[in-house]
């Protein structure tokens, strides 16, 4: 089955970029631009990963993460915040908002895939052995 991403990005060119990166390894990614959309689609199927970028429009994402984080079906789901690297403070801030990782900007398309695989839990009921990642 494929890996689903969710990417809550407002920029434009990020977006793009994630997205190929990522269909490019066979995940299926479902974005929006928004925190408070982003909040609603992760309750109606369980992604296995959200990738949050913390500069947002209306709402900032460390407000996203934290409210990610109430909703119960969620709660075993990886949260990466991609972050600026000019921001200093950010990487502190978003596993405070509880965040499980972050990457920073701008992304590197030779590590990105490999920076999220780190991050995922594996599924306790999944019966079929892991299959190696390409990028290793
Ligand atoms: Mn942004």
């Amino acid at each position: 089955m494929k890996q689903t991403v969710l990417l809550i990005e407002d920029n434009e060119q990020n977006r793009y970029l994630v997205t190929f990166l990522l269909e490019r390894h066979g995940w299926k990614v479902v974005s929006t631009t928004d925190g408070q959309h982003g909040i609603e689609i992760a309750q109606t199927f369980v992604p296995d990963v959200i990738l949050l970028d913390i500069q947002l429009p209306t709402m900032d994402g460390y407000t996203v993460a934290r409210k990610l984080r109430e909703i119960e079906s969620l709660r075993r789901v990886p949260i990466i915040a991609v972050t600026s690297h000019a921001m200093v403070g950010d990487r502190e801030k978003s596993l405070a908002a509880g965040c499980d990782g972050y990457i920073e900007k701008p992304i590197n398309p030779e590590t990105f895939v490999s920076e999220i695989v780190s991050h995922l839990i594996p599924q306790p009921q999944s019966k079929e052995p892991h299959e190696p990642h390409p990028d290793r």
